[in-house]
């Protein structure tokens, strides 16, 4: 700090004040100076009016001891008498009269010595004894006349020095007050000058700065933290300027920090809502998982989670078959009918490819991937699209694909969530596969893929009951292996099995997708007809039994009848009927006289 802000104020008002002292010191000299100027004065003119007083005295002085001398009246001693106490009186009051020169005081001197000569000359005149015509008296009044004058001359000097004096003085007090106003002036023009001075320093080094400062703290209070006062005063402000300038170093600092830290919170939100919406959807997945064990509805389920999840118009699940070599789409959502039916080699196209590699790819504008092949239905307008396969005991069984259109692309997060959903699909999907297997076991004959005898019992009695409450028709067709106790005797029992199977895939591919064919027992199989009348079961009983017969069987020569062959025994619903074990016993009864009748065929 050079100099401080007080410094720079006090210095010029010191300055100033000290002026302003000097010039009242000054001016007091200069007034008490002329004052004893004046002073001397009036003493001088009053001096000199006595002494004009002394001069006319003097004259009227002799005049008493002249007419004594024409008249000879001796009152005239007693006028200048009076004359001579006047005089007295005057000349002790000039005597008293101060601040007499050393020339005057010479002066004084003569004037009163010779006054006593005058006065002695006087007194020996008016004394004179016979005056009138005195010539020796007159000559004697000559000399005082003469001596009288001399004196008036002497006391004249004394005029002389006084006019001297006075003039003196008046010479001094002028120069005084020429000195003074030239003071006066000079002091002016400085403090003038000093005004104008310490405005302008006080404008440049107090006001500029402090404006210059606001200016800056505006800045900064705006947020502009990067802002560097550049204040080179000095004084306070600069170091005011300087701890500004730390201050805001330090904030920015903070700022940095804060900035850092809200940056790293904002990251793990973004990062906490991802794996919010993953576990939710994963949570959602299982949820269907657990409620669902039908596997085509299990898919649509899981393609509604990832689409509702990812914000998508499209999404597919695609399954390998059975002989791994094909793709087939198991759920699709957005995706065209005729798309649904489509297959996929193994190894063919981008969705070949992944289900072969078992490789998941993010593809962003596919129409310029050189394996994708756009299929119609699925890949119309994508602008982005994901491949995730997934596995299930260790292999790939399928993969999950979804869509972003027109310009629209997928960020790293759907990558992530799909992944996990693709785990968790293949490992549900397998489960699902086991539990339709197990639950698909339970009502399938293991021989002849058949169902069993339960699953008949089952549904039996539902289509029974409906029929009877809907008044609609049911047929059920009985059907027994002739001789078959022979086939097993003559070929053995496992190529018996094979006749069972073999009968079992007769009756499989010829009855409808509504009917229920299952085995009965040993080799007896039974057929559930639903909305069926009598003869439409006829001639479905007859074409079974044709085509059993038709059908080259293994060692069927060997059997009685030469071949291979079934009775069957058919029974409809009447309004009768109260129980379907009365509809069974029918078809049963009927079957029974197939066999009497001679076998190989169908009895009502
Ligand atoms: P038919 O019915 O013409 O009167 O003569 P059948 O010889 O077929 O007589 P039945 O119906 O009484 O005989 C049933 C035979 O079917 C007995 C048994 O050896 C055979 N059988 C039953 N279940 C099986 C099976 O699961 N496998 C084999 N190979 N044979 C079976
Ligand atoms: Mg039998
Ligand atoms: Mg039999």
């Amino acid at each position: 700090m050079k100099i401080g802000i007080s410094k720079k104020i006090v210095g010029p008002y010191g300055v100033g004040l000290s002026l302003f002292l000097f010039l009242v010191i000054y001016s007091y000299i200069n007034l008490i100076s002329l004052s004893l100027l004046l002073n001397e004065n009036t003493e001088i003119a009053d001096r000199v009016k006595l002494i004009s007083d002394l001069q006319i005295i003097i004259q009227k002085l002799v005049m008493p001891a002249n007419d004594y001398l024409i008249t000879g009246d001796k009152k005239e001693r007693e006028t200048f008498a009076q004359l001579n106490t006047e005089l007295s009186s005057i000349f002790a009051n000039v005597k008293l009269s101060k601040n007499k020169t050393e020339e005057e005081k010479v002066i004084e001197k003569e004037v009163e010595n010779n006054l006593i000569k005058l006065q002695q000359k006087a007194m020996v005149l008016l004394t004179t004894e016979n005056p009138v015509g005195n010539k020796e008296a007159g000559r004697l009044m000559e000399e005082m006349d003469a001596f009288a004058d001399g004196l008036t001359n002497l006391v004249e000097n004394f005029h002389i020095i006084a006019k001297g004096e006075l003039e003196l003085h008046s010479m001094e007090a002028s120069q005084i007050n020429k000195r003074t106003l030239k003071i006066y002036i000079i002091l002016l023009t400085i403090s003038l000058t000093g005004v104008i001075v310490m405005t302008f320093l006080i404008t440049m080094g107090v006001v500029r700065p402090l404006q210059k400062l606001t200016k800056a703290v505006r800045t900064i209070g705006q947020g502009n933290l990067d802002y560097r006062i550049e204040i080179k005063t000095g004084d306070e402000i600069e170091m005011l300027g300087g701890e500004f300038n730390n201050m805001t170093q330090a904030l920015k600092l903070k700022n940095d920090e804060i900035k850092k830290y809200t940056d790293r919170l904002e990251k793990t939100n973004r990062q906490l809502d991802q794996n919010i919406l993953q576990l939710y959807t994963l949570y959602s997945i299982s949820k269907t998982i657990t409620a669902t064990f039908e596997i085509e509805k299990l898919l649509n389920q899981i393609a509604r989670e990832v689409e509702q999840a990812l914000k998508i118009h499209r999404t597919n699940i695609m399954l390998i078959n059975h002989d791994k070599s094909e793709l087939y789409i198991a759920a699709g959502l957005g995706v065209s009918e005729s798309a649904m039916e489509i297959r996929i080699k193994l190894g063919d196209g981008i969705y070949g490819w992944a289900a072969m590699t078992g490789q998941a790819e993010v593809i962003n504008n596919p129409s310029q991937n050189p394996r994708f092949k756009a299929i119609e239905g699925i890949d119309d307008n994508v602008s982005s699209m994901i491949i995730t396969p997934f596995k299930g005991r260790g292999e790939v069984i399928g993969i999950i694909n979804v869509y972003k259109l027109n310009g629209e692309y997928f960020d790293e997060t759907s990558y992530e969530l799909l992944a996990a959903a693709a785990n968790q699909i293949g490992m549900t999907l397998e489960n699902a596969r086991l539990f339709e297997e197990t639950k698909t076991l339970a009502i399938t004959d293991g021989m002849t893929g058949l169902y069993n005898h339960r699953y008949f019992l089952e549904r039996i009695n539902e289509e029974f009951e409906r029929t009877k409450r809907y008044k609609r028709s049911i047929s059920i067709i009985m059907i027994d292996v002739d001789h078959f106790k022979k086939y097993n005797d003559t070929h053995g029992h496992p190529k018996g099995d094979e006749i069972l199977k073999g009968v079992a895939k007769i009756l499989k591919d010829t009855v409808r997708k509504s009917d229920t064919a299952a085995r009965y027992g040993g080799e007896e199989f039974v057929i559930i007809l639903p909305e069926t009348g009598g003869e439409e079961a006829l001639l479905v009983a007859e074409k079974l039994r044709g085509e059993v017969v038709a059908h080259d069987f293994p060692g069927g020569e060997t059997q009685p009848l030469g071949r291979v062959t079934i009775s069957v025994g058919l029974a409809s619903f009447t309004d009768g009927l109260k129980s379907f074990d009365e509809l069974i016993k029918n078809a049963d009864n009927a079957l029974y006289h197939a066999k009497e009748e001679g076998r190989n065929r169908v009895c009502t």
